[in-house]
């Protein structure tokens, strides 16, 4: 789960990374009475999940209560890369004198927490990391042994951070490593980190993602969760229970297992298709579940044709065919489906297919024709 901003200083609060004083608000009030709180001068900030919103004019410093409702007036609604701001970040401005960048993220292939340290930040990352990789000072961290005070020192000099920069950082990174592990964070990212001109250093941006596996350790990540921006399918197919992901192209898929859905994606490319989806219906594929698929899938007006794509294991091919046949008596399809069915039981299922076989259901023995035929239709349809 991605945190807005608001949310993320938040959560660096309740582990000790310094942030500014402020608070939300979702209207143009809201913002000034937030911003009286807070005391001028104070930027006011697009709460919007992705990056770059202060080249788009999302992040504006406002001197008095006019300036504040004019900002708050433009940004409320304003559309920065198709997400559309509907909260707002009031807080006390900082003066700037350096910006940095520091995150924490687990390395796989280490099997270690890995932490970047830059003072070069304020900026893209990736473009620091792309034309002076060694502006970015790297550690590994045992997640048993915890980041010592150590190490740190030394990470930060290597990172080479202003001299007045230093002693504070070694604090702010250690409470940020708590964050990331404390919290059950997958990432936790700060850019910028700033030293102020009174040489404090304070997480000016924030971007943390939570590890969902841990939810269940977390209840109070349950109001978090109710302030996620998913847009219809994804809220549709998380009610179902299904693993959904949209995509950008013309062909839904379903597929179940997980494996399987992303051989789904690749075969559909080799023949010339985009998906439009990623839909893993799990297990079991019984018509509720296939019905609900479905559902989701047919909410999708880029889609001109389904292809579900199914390898019967405990699950057998029969039941998998009746399923589909099911779930198309309750769905009013507006798309063709192609189905490939094999594993357990699959000619018993595909005669019952074929028993219902139309323009509107086709099968197809193998993974490839299945997607051969999934792309034709779907281009004949534009
Ligand atoms: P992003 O563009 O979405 O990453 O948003 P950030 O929160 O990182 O802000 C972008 C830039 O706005 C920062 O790098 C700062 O230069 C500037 N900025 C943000 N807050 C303040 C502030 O309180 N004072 C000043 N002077 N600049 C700020
Ligand atoms: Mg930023």
């Amino acid at each position: 789960m991605d945190l807005f901003e608001y949310q993320g200083k938040c959560y660096f609060a309740r582990f000790g990374v310094p942030v500014s004083t402020g608070g939300v608000a979702e209207t143009v009030e809201e913002a000034v009475a937030r911003a009286e709180e807070a005391g001028y001068p104070v930027v006011v900030k697009a709460q919007v999940q992705v990056g770059g919103r202060g080249k788009a004019g999302g992040i504006q410093i406002a001197a008095d209560a006019a300036e504040v409702r004019r900002h708050a007036e433009a940004i409320l609604g304003m559309d920065i890369r198709g997400h559309v701001v509907g909260r707002l970040l009031v807080e006390q401005a900082t003066d700037i004198a350096a910006e940095y960048y520091a995150s924490f993220t687990l390395d796989r292939s280490a099997k270690l927490d890995l932490g970047l340290l830059s003072s070069e930040g304020g900026v893209d990352i990736e473009e620091v990391a792309a034309h002076r990789p060694e502006a970015i000072a790297r550690v590994h961290v045992d997640p048993v042994d915890g980041l010592s005070e150590e190490v740190c020192r030394e990470w930060v000099e290597r990172a080479g951070l202003g001299g007045d920069a230093a002693p504070g950082a070694v604090q702010l990174l250690r409470a940020l490593y708590r964050c990331y592990t404390d919290g059950d964070a997958d990432l936790v990212e700060v850019n910028p980190l700033v030293l102020t001109t009174d040489a404090t250093l304070l997480a000016l941006d924030a971007k943390v993602t939570l590890d969902d596996s841990a939810a269940f350790r977390h209840p109070e990540w349950a109001e978090l969760e109710s302030t996620q921006v998913l847009d219809v399918r994804e809220q549709l197919a998380r009610e179902r229970g299904l693993q959904y992901v949209g995509l950008d192209g013309s062909i839904g898929i379903i597929a179940n297992g997980a494996g399987l859905a992303m051989s789904t994606l690749d075969v559909v490319h080799q023949v010339g298709g985009t998906p439009a989806n990623f839909l893993d219906v799990g297990g079991g594929a019984k018509a509720e579940v296939m019905a609900s698929a479905l559902e989701v899938i047919n909410t999708d007006p880029k889609v001109r044709c389904i292809f579900i794509n199914i390898f019967g294991g405990i699950t057998k091919g029969e039941e998998v065919a009746k399923g589909v046949v099911e779930a198309l008596g309750r769905v009013k399809l507006s798309s063709p489906i192609v189905v490939r069915l094999d594993g357990t039981n699959a000619e018993q299922g595909r005669a019952i297919l074929a028993e219902h076989e139309s323009e509107r259901l086709v099968s197809q023995p193998t993974m490839l024709d299945a997607a051969r035929k999934a792309v034709e239709l779907a281009l004949e349809r534009g």
